[in-house]
Parts: C-alpha cells; sequence; structure tokens
C-alpha cells in the first residue's frame, strides 16, 4: 500500500467520497483504542456500540472491495496513542500518504494535526461531509464569546437548503409553532406511546474484551445491545420514526413521565447515535420527516415536522458551530463559579427526588435520556446545586450513548450549566417543582412534596431554586428575562426568604443525603 486512510469511530459515512472508487494502493485503518475508551469513564452500552458499528462498518466496506484492517482492543493494547499506532502502520506498509477526516473533537484533531505536522510522508486532511454548515464557514458567521440567537441560524438554514419553504417565506407563515407543542401526557395518552424499536446485537465478544482489558465501564450492560449499530438498522429506526413517532413528536417533546414502560423513549427518534457515528445524514434525515409530512398531511401536522427540523437544522448545527468556535477556551468556563461534587447517586439513582431516581436509572438502564431529562431534571439539578462543571461534563460525556465533546460540551457546560457566560443562552435554564409538575407525573410519585418550599418533605428544587436566584442576582436580575420572577422574590416577606434560603442551605450541605 503507499496510503493510508485512518476512519475515526464517529466516521462511518458510507456515503463519503473517499469510498467512491477503491484504490488497491489504499489501505482503511479502523482500530479500536484505549485512548478512546479512557478519556472518561464511559457507560458499557456506548463503548459496545461504538465497537460494534466499528465493525460493522469495517465488514461493510471489505464487502464493498476495500482493504481494510480493522483492530480490536486486543491488537491496539500495546500502543500508547492513536498517532503510535498510525506511526507503526505508515511504516510498516512504507507509505507515501496519510489521510484522515477531520475530527469533530478538538482534543482528536489537535492530536493528529501535530502528529501531520512532523511526519516526513504527505499528510491530508478532509471533511467528513456530514455536516449542513460547511466548516469553512463557521468562523466566518459566529464570533468568538459572542451570544449568537439560534432561531436566526436555522432560519438561514431553512433557506439555504429549502426545507419547508414556500418560496421565500416559511410554509404555514411561521417559522416556530413551538406554542402549539409542548404539551404534557393525559393518563389516556400513556396507553398510545408505541413500543420503540430495539435491536438484538449480541455483543457478547465486545463485552468479553472490556473485561478483558480491564476497561472501566458503568451502567446496565447488554448481551443484546438495543441501538443501531449498522446502516440498516439505523434506516429502519428513522422510518420507524417518520411513521409512529413523527405524528406526536412536537407535541410531546418536553413531557415526562414515570407511568409507562415506554417512559424512557416516548416519541423520541433515538437517532442521535446512528447521526453522530454519521451512519445517518442530518439532510437525510430531515429530508425523510418532510417527505413523511408530505406524504400523510392528515397523520403528521407541521408543528411536527417543524420541531424535528428544527432540532436536527438548527439546533444540532448550532452547537456544533459554537463548539468550534470557542475551543479550546470553552472547556474551561465556570461563569457561576459552581464549586460542588457531584452526588454519588449520578452513578446509581438511589435518591429520594423522585425525577432524578427516573432520570438517572433510565440514563444508567439504556444510556439515554431525552433533552428535557437531560435539560430539566438532571441539568436542572447541578445548576442550582452550583456542581463543578467539569463533573457535570464527564457524567453527560460518559453516560449518553450520543455523547461526543462537539456536541455534550455546549449542551452541557453552556444551555444547561449556564457556566459559557451566556454564550448559548441568554437566560438559565432554571426551574422549580413547578415546572417539573407541569411536564411530569414524577412529583405525584415522590417522598417530597411539590408546593413546599422548606420544611421536612420540602422539594429540594424549589429551595435550591430560590438560593440560586438569590445568590446570583447580580448576574441576572438585570436581566430583562428574569425581572419578574426577582420583582417576586422581592415581594416575598423576608422571614419567607430566609426560611427558603436556610432550607436550601441545609440542602447544600447534605447534597449527598437528598
Ligand atoms: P430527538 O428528541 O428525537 O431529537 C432529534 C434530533 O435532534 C436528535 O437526534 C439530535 O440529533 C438533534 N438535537 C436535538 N436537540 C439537540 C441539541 N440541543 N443539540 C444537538 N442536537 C440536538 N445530544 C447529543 O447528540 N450528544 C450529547 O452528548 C448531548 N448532550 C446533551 C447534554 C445536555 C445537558 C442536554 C440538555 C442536551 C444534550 N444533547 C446531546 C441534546 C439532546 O438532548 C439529544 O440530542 C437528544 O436527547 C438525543 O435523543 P433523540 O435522538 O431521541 O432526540
Ligand atoms: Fe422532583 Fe421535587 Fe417533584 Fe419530587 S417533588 S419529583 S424532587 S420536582
Amino acid at each position: 500500500y503507499t496510503k493510508l486512510r485512518l476512519i475515526l469511530g464517529d466516521q462511518l459515512n458510507a456515503s463519503h467520497s473517499w469510498y467512491r472508487q477503491k484504490h488497491e494502493d489504499t489501505v482503511y485503518l479502523i482500530a479500536e483504542l484505549r485512548q478512546e475508551t479512557d478519556y472518561v469513564k464511559h457507560h458499557v452500552q456506548k463503548v459496545s456500540a461504538f465497537f460494534a458499528a466499528m465493525e460493522n462498518f469495517a465488514a461493510a466496506l471489505n464487502s464493498a472491495g476495500h482493504h481494510v484492517i480493522h483492530l480490536t482492543l486486543d491488537d491496539t493494547c500495546h500502543y500508547e496513542t492513536l498517532c503510535d499506532l498510525i506511526a507503526y502502520y505508515c511504516t510498516q506498509f512504507s507509505v507515501d500518504v496519510f489521510e484522515y477526516q477531520r475530527p469533530d473533537e478538538y482534543r482528536v484533531l489537535a492530536q493528529l494535526r501535530a502528529f501531520s505536522s512532523q511526519q516526513i510522508y504527505q499528510c491530508n486532511e478532509y471533511d467528513t461531509e456530514h455536516f449542513m454548515l460547511p466548516f469553512d464557514e463557521i468562523e466566518s458567521m459566529f464570533v468568538k464569546g459572542k451570544h449568537h440567537t439560534m432561531e436566526y441560524f436555522y432560519r438561514s438554514m431553512r433557506k439555504r437548503y429549502n426545507l419547508l419553504m414556500d418560496q421565500n417565506k416559511p410554509i404555514g407563515g411561521k417559522w416556530n409553532f413551538d406554542s402549539e407543542n409542548r404539551q404534557s401526557f393525559k393518563d389516556n395518552d400513556l396507553n398510545e406511546i408505541p413500543t420503540p424499536v430495539c435491536f438484538e446485537n449480541s455483543v457478547e465478544a465486545i463485552l468479553v474484551r472490556l473485561q478483558h482489558h480491564q476497561v472501566r465501564t458503568f451502567g446496565q450492560s447488554q448481551t443484546q445491545l438495543l441501538w443501531p449499530v449498522n446502516r440498516q438498522q439505523a434506516l429502519t429506526l428513522l422510518s420507524f420514526f417518520c411513521e409512529h413517532l413523527l405524528p406526536r413528536f412536537g407535541q410531546y417533546q418536553d413531557a415526562m413521565t414515570c407511568q409507562s414502560q415506554h417512559a424512557w423513549s416516548l416519541y423520541h427518534s433515538r437517532l442521535s447515535f446512528a447521526l453522530n457515528v454519521k451512519m445517518l445524514s442530518p439532510i437525510q434525515v430531515v429530508q425523510a420527516a418532510i417527505k413523511a409530512y408530505e406524504t400523510f398531511p392528515d397523520k403528521i401536522s407541521l408543528p411536527q415536522v417543524e420541531g424535528f427540523t428544527r432540532q436536527i437544522v438548527g439546533w444540532r448545527e448550532f452547537i456544533r458551530a459554537i463548539y468550534w468556535r470557542n475551543m479550546p477556551e470553552y472547556e474551561q468556563f465556570n461563569a457561576l463559579n459552581a464549586q460542588q461534587a457531584l452526588p454519588q447517586y449520578f452513578w446509581h439513582g438511589k435518591t429520594k427526588m423522585r425525577c432524578m431516581n427516573e432520570v438517572i436509572t433510565q440514563s444508567l438502564d439504556y444510556a439515554y435520556a431525552h433533552h428535557i431529562q437531560r435539560l430539566m431534571i438532571t441539568g436542572n439539578f447541578c445548576l442550582l446545586a452550583g456542581i463543578e462543571p467539569s463533573q457535570v461534563d464527564e457524567w453527560y460525556l460518559g453516560i449518553y450513548i450520543d455523547a461526543l465533546q462537539w456536541v455534550e460540551l455546549p449542551n452541557t457546560r453552556g444551555m444547561s450549566q449556564h457556566a459559557d457566560h451566556g454564550i448559548i443562552a441568554t437566560k438559565p435554564y432554571a426551574g422549580s417543582a413547578n415546572y417539573i409538575n407541569k411536564m411530569s407525573d414524577y412529583c405525584k410519585h415522590c417522598y417530597y412534596d411539590k408546593k413546599l418550599k422548606y420544611g421536612e418533605k420540602a422539594c429540594p428544587f424549589n429551595s435550591l431554586y430560590w438560593h440560586f436566584l438569590h445568590r446570583h442576582q447580580n448576574a441576572f436580575s438585570q436581566n430583562q428575562r428574569m425581572s419578574m420572577i426577582y420583582r417576586n422574590w422581592s415581594n416575598q416577606a423576608d422571614d419567607e426568604k430566609n426560611k427558603v434560603l436556610e432550607q436550601a442551605q441545609r440542602y447544600l450541605d447534605n447534597l449527598e443525603s437528598l
């Protein structure tokens, strides 16, 4: 071989131009690496899903006639780093050229660029041909350190790709149907939640390998992995979503329940893993949803498909741009100077707070939680309790099947912890039991009382919410979007305020006991 091409675990894009032609002189390298299993402690399903998907991708390339070297941990355990491995194979084959696709994580990009700059053979960097916003445009469209509004970005992408557009205007006359979406479940709705599609991928050999190499993992292990690990399964999940879940996607996007066996999946697509490893492309997913809407307008309303399009074309692309424009500083931000340690129940779910117990247990069982669970339950708790953002990041990066730093970091440190000085959001996503009770039935089944702010059974989210606002009043009280809340607080009697703050302090001093 004269050319070695590296494929990373999240670069499983079969439509990439690399594979359009077969080259006898080119060998593809795809490898399980300790570097990638160990940079944080991961959920065992996450590692299994990545390894299984990589193995399937290598096999598919092989049967399409490409030369592929697929290495397992058994083969790579003697190499310290990815670069040591590449160097070995480049020398072994005496290649003239080494090529890679630009990694989506800063850490790996820095590593590969540094490596490339030291080689005598030619090194070429390619685009992953996955995202809708070209990488080169990020720098001119986004200003480092500055807040940008997702809505305007989203509109520009809708126009650019002509999605749900009527000439230059949005179909239906408006860009955003959020006010018609975002309902909570009524009792009768719960029986209608579709049974999720779950695959049965045998990952026993991978689990044995992880054990043999003493890779530290956590969470519920599955020998039959339910996540999609090849393109066919990803397409099956996409079709299932368009047919059965999209009709209620927007409507129940923010709803939560603990009273259904499908509470973990609801009407969410669970496509994030397939998207993030690039088995599916964002434009393909959005076009499939829009086609379903156009084919079945009686079944799928505009607010449903608009809500979904916004997530993929808007939020996902926006988050990536924020990441690249603000790294590496972004991963150090701690604007609210949060210093508390992450409580142990994040690792086992045993807490009297029903909402937290549900979301953490579900995350440990499935390596998955949907957006509002991540944002308004666990994320909200960490924000109110002032948990140190690196510990929050580490948990999110480890536990979720779809977690890669480019998407995890701005969502966690930015959107949820407001640690980024407002680059993502102009106001913190903080909520008391009031919000949680509005969007879920968790409070009805909780040890704590959602109405109480102090006293033995007072819901921790209530006093912590007011304590958060009180301790950060310098940062937020001048914020117009929060002025009503601050007025409400200052209108309370001093005695009442003190009781709330004292209760919160007791909780903050004893976070582990909640
Ligand atoms: P659906 O509810 O079906 O939404 C459809 C798709 O929209 C998702 O697959 C995803 O690709 C995209 N999407 C929606 N919201 C966002 C968003 N805010 N940012 C980026 N893409 C979005 N998403 C990840 O992919 N990886 C992460 O590590 C991750 N960490 C998060 C951490 C926190 C604290 C929060 C609040 C959100 C995080 N998200 C992350 C975003 C979002 O929660 C997940 O993308 C979503 O829950 C995945 O499930 P789904 O595929 O069923 O999504
Ligand atoms: Fe969560 Fe409080 Fe509701 Fe309990 S009462 S479920 S702790 S919000």
